[in-house]
């Protein structure tokens, strides 16, 4: 038991579980979302179609094996809600658990079959530190569970901040982006990997993590597994 699970069930002889959707109590500590909440997450499907909203999101910047979405990002919704808790209150448990779920819906497909690791996005160590952890590798150790395949949370790195973003032009910023990407230790030629984010938006940062692993491993095959896709 983690010494942060222990706290949870310590403190629930003084506090309630309560549902992350709506703050409400559920039965159990080891409960997300209570039932009506649970209703409100809707799985995203469209990974069932070899074209898909993460696959035509990355079309013509990174060739794909496979891409999936466990759910659609939306304002207002309980997704939102949930990858709130994961970034920003200390949830890592909440990835773990989502990612595990998602893993599982995936574990039957044969796209899948020759999976050699789950690569999490990496972020920088500043923001390792404030945040106690890596919302995406988080989600990659969930997947990891299900799908049977190691997290190599050391294939990429991220370099140190490069000063103040605000005061640059956006095009410089991108490239300052895909620049804090590098290949991190382990040899993946011929692998099949797995790139894991939070939240998929324009698609630059996987397409930059996944160029610098095809640039080191040209024979190296790609697929993406994001918790939520933000619809456009
Ligand atoms: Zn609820």
């Amino acid at each position: 038991m983690s010494l942060g699970s222990y706290f949870r069930g310590l403190s629930h002889l003084f506090f309630p579980a309560l549902c992350l959707g709506c703050r409400r109590a559920v039965d159990r500590w080891d409960q997300l979302l209570c039932v009506a909440c649970e209703a409100g997450l809707p799985p995203n499907d469209s990974y069932r179609y070899p074209e898909n909203e993460v696959t035509d999101r990355l079309a013509g910047r990174l060739p794909l094996v496979f891409g999936a979405a466990a759910y659609t990002f939306r304002e207002g919704t309980v997704c939102q809600r949930l990858i709130h808790d994961l970034k920003y209150h200390h949830r890592p448990d909440v990835g773990r658990k989502l990612g595990r779920r998602f893993g599982e819906r995936l574990s039957q497909l044969p796209a899948l079959d020759d999976l050699s690791g789950i690569v999490p996005v990496p972020i920088h160590r500043r923001r390792r530190h404030q945040r106690g952890y890596n919302q995406a590798e988080a989600i990659a150790e969930g997947l990891s569970g299900a799908l049977g395949a190691p997290t190599l949370a050391k294939a990429l790195r991220r370099r140190s901040f490069q000063g103040s973003q605000t005061k640059r032009g956006k095009l410089e910023r991108l490239e300052n982006v895909r620049d804090s990407f590098a290949l991190g230790s382990g040899d993946f030629s011929g692998r099949h990997l797995m790139l894991v984010d939070d939240v998929l938006t324009t698609g630059a940062t996987l397409d930059f993590c996944g160029n610098v692993l095809l640039e080191a491993f040209p024979d190296v095959r790609l697929s993406v597994a994001v918790l939520a896709v933000a619809e456009r």
